[in-house]
C-alpha cells in the first residue's frame, strides 16, 4: 500500500525497525514525499486481512475492514514520523543492509561506495560536509547552528 505524499521524509532509500513488531526491519523507498515498501512488492506492517477471515454481515465486513485500514494508516504515520523525525541513520541501515546506494538504489560495488553507502554517481559533486548531512543531519545542523554563532569577544582578547 502506497501513502499520500509526506513532505517530512527526504527522498531515497531507508530500512527502520518496525515499530510494532521490533524483530523485524522493515525497507522503504520515498520518492517526491511519496512512501512505498521496498521492494516494490514487499508488504510492511499490520498483516493484509484476509477475505476468509471476513465475517459474513456486510455491516460487519465494512467494520472488519475500516478497523484494520485505521489500524494501518497509524502503523504507517508512525514509521514516517520516525523517518522523517531522524532519517539519517534509516538511509545508512538501508545502505548497509543491502548494500545498495541509499539515494538510487542500486547496487554498490566498490569499497568506497559500500563505506560512504551511496555510489559514484550519486556522490558526485556532493561535498564531503554534504555527505556527512545525508547521514548524520543532526549533527550537522549542530554544528551549522554553532558555527553561525556569533563569538563575543571579551574585552581582554581585544
Ligand atoms: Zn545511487
Amino acid at each position: 500500500m502506497s501513502t499520500p505524499p509526506d513532505d517530512g521524509v527526504p527522498d531515497g532509500y531507508f530500512a527502520i525497525l518496525d515499530p510494532a513488531d521490533p524483530a523485524v526491519m522493515t525497507y522503504w523507498r520515498v520518492t517526491a514525499g511519496r512512501v512505498t515498501p521496498w521492494p516494490r512488492k514487499a508488504w510492511w506492517g499490520p498483516a493484509r486481512p484476509l477475505k476468509r477471515d471476513a465475517p459474513a454481515g456486510m455491516e460487519e465486513r465494512i467494520a472488519w475492514m475500516r478497523s484494520w485500514q485505521t489500524a494501518y494508516r497509524a502503523w504507517a504515520a508512525t514509521v514516517h514520523q520516525l523517518l522523517a523525525a531522524d532519517p539519517g541513520p534509516a538511509r545508512r541501515r538501508f545502505a548497509e543492509l543491502t548494500t545498495r546506494c541509499c539515494d538510487c538504489g542500486r547496487v554498490l560495488h566498490d569499497e568506497t561506495s559500500k563505506t560512504l553507502g551511496i555510489g559514484p554517481d550519486c556522490r558526485d559533486g556532493i561535498s564531503p560536509a554534504a555527505l556527512a548531512a545525508l547521514f548524520a543531519p543532526a549533527v550537522s545542523a549542530a554544528h551549522a547552528a554553532q558555527a553561525d554563532t556569533p563569538v563575543t569577544r571579551t574585552e581582554s582578547s581585544r
